[in-house]
C-alpha cells in the first residue's frame, strides 16, 4: 500500500539529503524515490547517508522533469517553507498523511514533493499540487533541512498508515459482504441463532419456557426451509439484539417509576 506513495525530490544540490531522505523513507516503510535533476547522483556520500538504505537509492528513478516524476499520480502534495506564498489548500503533515492513504485505500498513486535546498518549489512547481503542505515550525526559523522534511513527513504517513492497520478497506468491506451474502449459515451458526431466538421470545413473554408447546421445532422447520445465508443470519440476530435491548429498557424504566 505504501508503494503508491513516492517522495519526488527536485533538483537537489546535496547528495547527502538525497541519502538521508532514503534512509528516513525506509524507516518508514516508503521505497519509492523519485530525482528529478539531482546535481549529483549517485554519489558515495548518498550512499554513507543512507546508511543500508541504498535498495532505495539503487531504485529511484532519475527523471528530467517534475511532469515525469509526477506521471501516474492521482494526488500530489508539495511541501513548502514558507506557508502562505499563493493561496493555495494548505494542510499540516498530519492531513497530508490522512489524504495521501485515502488515496491509496482507492488505488490511486500519490507524490510527496520536495524542493531546493536553496529556493524550495518554484510557484509553477507549487500550482502542480492539488495541495501545499507546510510543517509547522517557528516562523523565525522556519525552513528545515530538507531531508529532515522529508522524515517529518513519512513519519506521519507511517503513522496514519498504522491507525489503519487492521481496520478493513472499503474493498474488503464490500467483499465480506458479497461473501457472507453468497454462503449459506452453517448449522452451529442457526443453533446459535435458535438460542439467541428462544432467550429473546422467553425475555418478550412470547414464549412461556414452563409451557414451550412445540413453538420452537415449528420456528426451527420454517428458518430450515428458508436457507438462510449467513447475511441473512447476521441481520435476525441483530433484530434479536435490538429487540433485547428494547425489552431491557423498558423494564428498567418500569423499575425506575
Ligand atoms: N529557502 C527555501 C527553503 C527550502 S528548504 C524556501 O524558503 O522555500 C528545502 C525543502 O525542504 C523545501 O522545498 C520543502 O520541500 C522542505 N521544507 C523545509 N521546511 C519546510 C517546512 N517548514 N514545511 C514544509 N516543507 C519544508
Amino acid at each position: 500500500m505504501l508503494d503508491n506513495i513516492r517522495v519526488v525530490l527536485v533538483n537537489t544540490s546535496h547528495p547527502g539529503n538525497i541519502g538521508g531522505a532514503a534512509r528516513a523513507m525506509k524507516n518508514m516503510g516508503l521505497s519509492r524515490l523519485v530525482l528529478v535533476e539531482p546535481e549529483d547522483f549517485p554519489s558515495s556520500e548518498a550512499v554513507a547517508r543512507a546508511s543500508g538504505a541504498t535498495d532505495v537509492l539503487d531504485s529511484a528513478q532519475v527523471v528530467g522533469t517534475l511532469e515525469d516524476a509526477l506521471a501516474g499520480c492521482t494526488l500530489v502534495l508539495g511541501t513548502s517553507a514558507r506557508d502562505r506564498r499563493i493561496p493555495w489548500p494548505l494542510v499540516d503533515p498530519r492531513e497530508c498523511a490522512t489524504l495521501a492513504l485515502e488515496q491509496v485505500a482507492q488505488d490511486g498513486e500519490v507524490a510527496l514533493v520536495f524542493g531546493r535546498e536553496y529556493a524550495g518549489l518554484t510557484n509553477e512547481e507549487l500550482q502542480r499540487c492539488q495541495y501545499h503542505v507546510h510543517i509547522p515550525s517557528d516562523p523565525e526559523f522556519g525552513s528545515l533541512n530538507l531531508a529532515a522534511a522529508v522524515q517529518v513527513l513519512v513519519y506521519e504517513v507511517r503513522m496514519a498508515w498504522l491507525a489503519g492497520q487492521g481496520r478493513p478497506t472499503k474493498r474488503e468491506k464490500l467483499e465480506t459482504t458479497a461473501m457472507l451474502n453468497a454462503q449459506l449459515a452453517t448449522a452451529d451458526e442457526l443453533e446459535r441463532y435458535y438460542e439467541h431466538l428462544e432467550r429473546t421470545l422467553v425475555e418478550i413473554g412470547f414464549l412461556d419456557p414452563a409451557k414451550p408447546r412445540h413453538l420452537m421445532s415449528r420456528l426451527r422447520r420454517l428458518y430450515g426451509r428458508a436457507a438462510v445465508t449467513r447475511l441473512e443470519m447476521n441481520i435476525l440476530r441483530g433484530i434479536l439484539t435490538e429487540t433485547q435491548k428494547a425489552v431491557a429498557s423498558q423494564t428498567n424504566k418500569r423499575s425506575e417509576d
